[in-house]
């Protein structure tokens, strides 16, 4: 065995530990929550179709995308019951990060005035509540720059200031949002963001949701998302005080 220098190996240790031990960062755990349940199935879509099996298709696609970025995750599903939104993380409390899907509506007086068709587009919502507040708008905005850049276009109806919207846009570019009292993102222990993906109540929107093509584009879209949010952790989270809105 050739001798070693001392002083050579002080000077080598780190740089070789470094490269043994720094290696890709551990594979980010993803709790991947299917919006609602079989009994209350959400909104309903134009065609009639309910938003928990739109929910539940996008669900399991980006469960797939996120497993191709080399994330665990696990999926969060009501399977005959449903799950009361404060309980959604409680099977995993360790998770990294909790990414809640739904499909949206628009409130029964824009409907019934017919306007379903001026509602599209996607948004993104993130809780004062949240344990980890600061962490989730920063995987929030993640997501919202990976929809942009498959094309998508952020919704701006929940920011008007109409009674039972009035959700104040914290990055207007990227459709994020603040809804502090978001159960599902409050009580949860873990940082977490909820995506509506598209607006099922206008007829067009609809067709095009519930496209094989679709669904896969917006799931690599939120896993890319949030997989470069998790890899991005050492990073300072941003301060809470730049949040707008209602506390
Ligand atoms: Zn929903």
């Amino acid at each position: 065995m050739p001798a070693t220098h001392p002083g050579l190996m002080r000077f080598l240790l780190p740089a070789l530990l470094s490269l043994c031990c720094a290696g890709p960062a551990r594979a980010a755990h993803v709790l991947v929550d299917a919006g609602h349940g079989p009994e209350q199935p959400g909104a309903t879509g134009a065609s009639g179709r309910a938003e928990y099996l739109y929910n539940r298709d996008l669900a399991a696609a980006l469960a797939r995308a996120l497993a191709a970025l080399g994330d665990r995750t696990t999926r969060i599903e009501g399977i005959g019951v449903d799950i009361p939104a404060a309980r959604r993380a409680a099977d995993a409390p360790e998770a990294d990060l909790l990414v809640s899907i739904h499909h949206d509506s628009a409130q029964a007086r824009f409907l019934a005035a017919g306007r379903q068709s001026e509602f599209a587009g996607y948004s993104i919502f993130v809780s004062a509540l949240n344990a980890r507040p600061g962490r989730s708008l920063a995987c929030a905005r993640r997501i919202g720059e990976r929809l942009r850049s498959a094309g998508e276009r952020p919704s701006d109806y929940h920011a008007e200031p109409v009674e039972g919207e009035n959700h104040p846009f914290i990055d207007r570019p990227l459709g994020v949002h603040r809804y502090d009292d978001l159960a599902v993102l409050r009580h949860a222990p873990m940082p977490a963001v909820l995506v509506e993906a598209g607006v099922i109540i206008n007829p067009e929107e609809e067709l095009r949701l519930g496209r094989q093509e679709t669904i896969a584009r917006l799931a690599r879209a939120i896993a890319q998302g949030a997989h470069a949010c998790l890899e991005d952790r050492r990073h300072q989270e941003p301060d809470l005080a730049a949040m707008p809105g209602r506390f």
